[in-house]
Formats: C-alpha cells, sequence, structure tokens
C-alpha cells in the first residue's frame, strides 16, 4: 500500500516537472472523466482552472482560446504569406477519447511552417459546434489540426464548416467513426491518411496567439483559422457527436475574452484566383 502511494506521489511529481519544463505541449488531457461541457457542473469550462493545479492557465490565462473574430477588430495584411502546408500521407490511428474523436498520425504526416518554424502534424480533433465563431456567428462543426515545433511550440489550424454538402474527407472516415463509437481508449489502426485531404479551400485566414481550448490549456498557442466555412451534412456532424461518450451535446468550449490582442486577415495581394 505505502509502495503504491509512493508510486502515485513519483507520478504526480514527475507530470508537474514535465508540464513545467515544457511550458507549450501539445498533450491535450485525454482522461474525459476529468473535465466536462456542461455549464454549471463542477469539471465545467468555468471550473477547470481549479481543478488541477496544472491547469491553473484556464482561469489565469490571459490569452486563451477560442474567440471571436470579429471583422471590426481584425488587421488585414497581406505580409504574412500563404499559408505553407507540406503534409504528406502517413499511418493513422483513431481514438475516441470521450470527450472527442481525435486522429493521430504515427509517423511524419509532415509539417507547415509558420514564421521560419517548422512544425511537425502531430493530431486532429474535432468540436461541434464550431469554437471559433466568425461575428458573433458559431458554425456546426471544426477540426483541429494539432503542429508540434522541435521544440515544443503549437500550432493550431482550425477549419470550419455548416450544415451543406458533405465533406469527402469525413466521408472516407465514416466507418471508423461508426467503429469508435462507444469505445473507450481503444486505439483503432484506419491506414494511411494524407493531410491534405483536409480541405481549406482559400488563401485568406486569421492568425492570433491563444491557447489550447482543453485543458492545461496551455498558451502561446499559434492559431490559424481559415476564413472560408466549408460545409458538412447533419449526418456527418451527428456521426461525430453521438461517438463521444459525454451526455453534453456540445465540446466547444465558451469564448474568452480577447484582451487586447491583435487578429491578423492574411489577404494575398490583389491578385485573382481566392
Ligand atoms: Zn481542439
Amino acid at each position: 500500500m505505502e509502495k503504491r502511494v509512493g508510486h502515485l506521489f513519483f507520478c504526480s511529481f514527475f507530470i508537474v516537472l514535465v508540464l513545467n519544463t515544457c511550458p507549450a505541449t501539445s498533450k491535450e488531457v485525454d482522461d474525459e472523466r476529468e473535465f466536462d461541457y456542461n455549464q454549471g457542473s463542477e469539471k465545467g469550462p468555468a471550473r477547470w482552472g481549479y481543478l488541477r493545479s496544472e491547469w491553473s492557465m484556464c482561469k489565469d490565462g490571459s490569452m486563451q482560446s477560442p474567440i471571436d473574430l470579429l471583422n471590426d477588430r481584425v488587421d488585414v495584411v497581406s505580409h504574412l504569406g500563404r499559408l505553407n502546408r507540406s503534409y504528406k500521407p502517413s499511418n493513422a490511428t483513431m481514438r475516441n477519447r470521450g470527450h472527442d474523436i481525435m486522429l493521430q498520425w504515427e509517423g511524419s504526416a509532415g509539417h507547415i511552417q509558420i514564421n521560419g518554424t517548422r512544425y511537425e502534424l502531430q493530431q486532429c480533433h474535432w468540436h461541434s459546434p464550431s469554437e471559433h465563431t466568425i461575428n458573433g456567428r458559431r458554425f456546426d462543426l471544426e477540426v483541429h489540426m494539432v503542429h508540434e515545433s522541435s521544440l515544443g511550440k503549437i500550432a493550431v489550424v482550425g477549419i470550419m464548416y455548416k450544415i451543406g454538402r458533405r465533406d469527402s474527407f469525413l466521408s472516407s472516415m465514416k466507418e471508423h467513426f461508426a467503429a469508435i463509437a462507444g469505445t473507450h481508449e481503444e486505439v483503432r489502426a484506419v491506414g494511411t491518411v494524407d493531410p491534405k485531404h483536409l480541405r481549406i479551400g482559400s488563401r485568406k485566414y486569421y492568425r492570433y496567439i491563444g491557447s489550447l481550448t482543453v485543458p492545461p490549456c496551455t498558451p502561446n498557442v499559434v492559431w490559424t483559422i481559415v476564413r472560408k466555412v466549408r460545409t458538412v451534412t447533419q449526418e456527418q456532424v451527428r456521426l461525430l457527436r453521438v461517438a463521444v461518450h459525454d451526455d453534453s451535446d456540445t465540446n466547444a468550449r465558451p469564448l474568452q475574452p480577447l484582451n487586447r490582442r491583435s487578429v491578423h486577415l492574411y489577404r494575398p495581394r490583389e491578385r485573382k484566383g481566392d
């Protein structure tokens, strides 16, 4: 018994150590029972920062995500340059994290490059409805493509969807979503997945500095939100929603204050075809 307590103590110590020495980490909390999305619940979004000391940024951070992307507050710029995506097909697995479905690339699936820093693609997962809003409007689905640099810096690319025509990437994942519905911590082999098939369809994007939107709410995340809102069918959103086990009808964190942050909207200079 004593030995076990000692072991637990060592583990918690180790976790704290790791979190402290790696200020930015893409390791989102996987245990669904530790937090939820129900407003007013004791494990709900307003309480995340009090649940564990390592999650204090969820309440203390002044540059958190998601935010409303309000056109009036956005600086339109052309200097950021086109989003540099260099993806390649790689073996992937899928896991039901309880509050969301995550697709994780096992080998190198390529990278994006921002300001000379290379961020390797790690995983993607879905939130419904969308976490970010544009001019106060919330959409039906948002995918987060999570990338990490060799120094542990995180960059997330978000793509939003509204109800309309079906999305071909989600269609290609349909059988896997159905197979992991209701499972817990089961890792399902998906085979080779080409991240390029998560289409963007526009050069315009918002850029701002925020955080992970789930505990530990890690700050200094470079956010890229694609301006074009793509489409999915109601059925595709439903499939993702019923697959997870939280009894909540959402896995979107409430909007966070902007607090004097600047938000850029990249738009290519007077070129046709965008
Ligand atoms: Zn996310």
